[in-house]
């Protein structure tokens, strides 16, 4: 189905990135790769799924840095059509003792990143399809983008400030063939959410298991991770041609959380 497209996922030698780049590969796009640590066992991953994968290591709180991998996605496979804005920190603290740099690296990762990578391209995919423009941005927010949860300012107003820009991005595009959602998942296993299980494990002194259950069930009511493996289907829909008046939703998979 996507064949011939090029997609784009930042932050993606992790998590749900990987699970949703994999995802659009199985799909037949070629993806560009961005994150940090191991690169290989992710190019691996995907090129197993025959398609071209490429990656640059942009520093996603850098904006000349993703202005240049903008460039090079472009320049890669002929022209950048799906952009997923992924990359994320987290940190967890109270507002009187949440330290200034984590707030600004929070907000530059989560969420001025998103605008820089859409802002530059956008005009090749407006220019697309005969100028009638085709493109699918898709935002990787968060529960977090919806409601609340103590410790998190930074986060919570990040992730609210990039479903804002969803819709903006959306009804500026409205008209075309770029459609622009985020994605608001609950709870997902991956090594941000770890760090979070592991420090609650050594701050009650309980077993790991012990920690993921009361970190599940005080939030949602499937007491289930929603899974990358999920997250990258759900990407797919929004890239499909059904996905074409989409425009602007935040929509969660999140196992109730936001029901409540
Ligand atoms: P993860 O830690 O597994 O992956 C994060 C990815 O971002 C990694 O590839 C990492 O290298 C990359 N990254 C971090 N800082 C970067 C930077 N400065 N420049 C470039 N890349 C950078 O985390 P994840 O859980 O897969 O998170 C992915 C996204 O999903 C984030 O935006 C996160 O907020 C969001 N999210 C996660 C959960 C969850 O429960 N795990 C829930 C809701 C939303």
């Amino acid at each position: 189905m996507l064949t011939g497209k090029t997609a784009l996922v930042t932050g993606s030698t992790s998590g749900i990135g990987l699970g949703i780049a994999k995802a659009l590969a199985a799909q037949g796009a070629n993806i560009v790769l961005n994150g940090f640590g191991d690169v290989d066992g992710p190019k691996a991953e995907v090129a197993a799924l025959g398609v071209q994968v490429a990656y640059h290591g942009a520093d996603m709180s850098k904006p000349a840095e993703i202005e240049d991998m903008i460039k090079f996605a472009a320049a890669q496979f002929g022209q950048l059509d799906i952009l997923v804005n992924n990359a994320g920190i987290q940190h967890v603290a109270k507002i009187e003792a949440f330290p200034v740099d984590k707030w600004d690296a929070i907000l530059a990762i989560n969420l001025s990143s998103a605008f820089h990578a859409t802002r530059l391209a956008l005009p090749a995919m407006q220019a697309s399809n005969d100028g009638k423009g085709w493109g699918r941005i898709i935002n990787v927010a968060s529960v977090h983008g919806l409601v609340g949860s103590a410790g998190k300012s930074a986060y919570v107003a990040a992730k609210h400030g990039i479903v804002g820009l969803t819709k903006v991005t959306a009804l500026e595009n409205a008209t075309t063939g770029i459609t622009c959602n985020a994605i608001c998942p609950g709870w997902v296993l991956t090594p941000l959410v770890q760090k979070q299980v592991d420090a609650r494990a050594a701050a009650e002194g309980i077993s790991i298991d012990a920690a993921t259950q009361e970190l599940l069930g005080e939030k949602e009511p499937s007491k289930q991770f929603t899974t990358p493996e999920e997250l990258g289907a759900l990407a797919v829909f929004l890239c499909s041609p059904a996905g074409n008046n989409v425009r602007g939703v935040a929509w969660n998979m999140d196992g109730g959380w936001t029901a409540q």
